[in-house]
């Protein structure tokens, strides 16, 4: 079976999660302190904004809470958005305004999010679709023109940049997923951005019982009634630990050489698609844009997608759509009319894209991806 999505964790990655037995200190410590700072590093922010995390959804609800979201806010977010996004936003009893996309890079466009803006909308929530950066910048802009906050769902753009700056901290918090499936794999995993100093230390404080954080063998050093706790608010139980966080640093690590591939991966369907009829590709990327090429999606013939998919599927070849419009099941439909949002997940396939595909596992999906859609095209007509 080729995947469409598939983690490579080795030898390296064993070898320091050995080290981490080997320490016996496995919670939030020494390791997960050095991975904020390198994390941060990567991005180009303070170390102190970023907490590491248990996943990119707790940082979804961590980030409403900071909002401090309730029943009088709007947020506007694309309808192709990952669920959690949603019931983060849900959870708060804020209202949710579903905005469209491009059709084509199925990113919300800055006229989008504009739109869908009302004298209630308290903060923006978008993400990056399979890494593209898109309209972050004009974005990123707008909400700071209307006073709104900005929340980037950044689970997809690990190493995604606009011009030279890291997506996720283009707003006022950011959160980057490192689960299975991801570009950068901790298990599961992910980081916290939050722009502002204080704000930041109140995030590391919800994502641990609301207890000041001290960390690892410091906070194990006796020191006065040091049993006591130092409660400051009502936390959740959130963070990453020091086995998940030595993945991360050795994954953080191997991070150019993972993208390179992936790219190589993404030009070289670009070569092998270009003059296949039926089939369209992903626009190419705007001038000083960097993608994490976390997807690679074709759009086809609405009336054919799922029969090709299925074909694919015949052959070994494991495709599928991320994300299913949010306005469209049970929990969030609403009469919105987005047409360009129906008009792309009714067409769109992500086809395998991962660093461990090997340039002729790429040829097999391309063979088959054109012989399905020849194929089917004939019998629609
Ligand atoms: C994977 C993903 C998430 C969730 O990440 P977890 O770490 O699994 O919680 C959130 N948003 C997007 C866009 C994702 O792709």
């Amino acid at each position: 079976m080729i995947n469409v999505f598939q983690p490579s964790l080795g030898a390296d990655e064993l070898q320091a999660v050995r080290e981490v037995f080997d320490s016996n200190w496995l919670g939030h410590g020494p390791r997960t302190a050095a991975f904020e700072e390198e994390f941060a590093a990567h991005l180009g922010v303070p170390a102190d904004r970023l907490t590491f995390i248990n996943s990119a959804t707790a940082g979804l609800f961590l980030a409403t809470e900071l909002l401090g979201l309730g029943p009088d806010d709007d947020v506007v977010m694309p309808s192709i958005s990952f669920v959690a996004a949603a019931n983060a936003v849900a959870s708060t009893g804020a209202r949710i305004v579903f905005c469209d996309v491009d059709p084509r890079t199925l990113n919300p466009r800055v006229e989008d999010v504009q739109s869908a803006l009302t004298p209630r909308t308290k903060a923006v929530l978008v993400l990056h679709y399979g890494g593209h950066p898109g309209d972050i910048a004009a974005i990123a802009q707008l909400c700071q023109d209307r006073g709104v906050l900005l929340v980037e769902d950044a689970a997809c753009a690990v190493a995604s940049q606009a011009g030279d700056r890291a997506c996720g901290t283009f707003g006022d918090m950011g959160m980057w997923s490192f689960d299975s499936m991801k570009v950068l794999v901790t298990g599961d995993g992910g980081m916290l951005y939050v722009r502002d100093e204080e704000t930041a230390r109140r995030a590391r404080r919800l994502a641990y019982h609301g207890l000041e954080q001290s960390s690892g063998f410091a906070a194990a050093r006796v020191s006065h009634r040091w049993w006591e706790l130092n409660v400051r608010d009502f936390g959740r139980r959130v963070v990453g630990n020091d086995v998940t966080a030595a993945i991360g640093r050795v994954q953080l690590r191997k991070l150019p050489e993972v993208i390179a591939r992936r790219r190589a991966i993404t030009e070289m369907y670009d070569r092998l698609l270009d003059d296949s009829e039926g089939i369209r590709l992903p626009p190419r990327l705007p001038e000083g844009h960097t993608s994490s090429y976390y997807f690679y999606w074709i759009q086809v013939d609405p009336r054919i997608r799922d029969q090709v998919a299925a074909d694919l599927l015949n052959r070994g070849i494991y495709t599928t759509f991320r994300y299913p419009p949010l306005h469209r099941v049970p929990a969030y439909r609403g009469a919105v009319d987005l047409p360009a949002t129906a008009e792309a997940s009714e067409a769109t396939l992500l086809l395998p894209l991962h660093q461990g595909l090997d340039d002729s596992e790429v040829r097999v999906v391309v063979d088959e991806l054109r012989k399905s859609v020849e194929h089917r095209q004939c019998s629609t007509g």
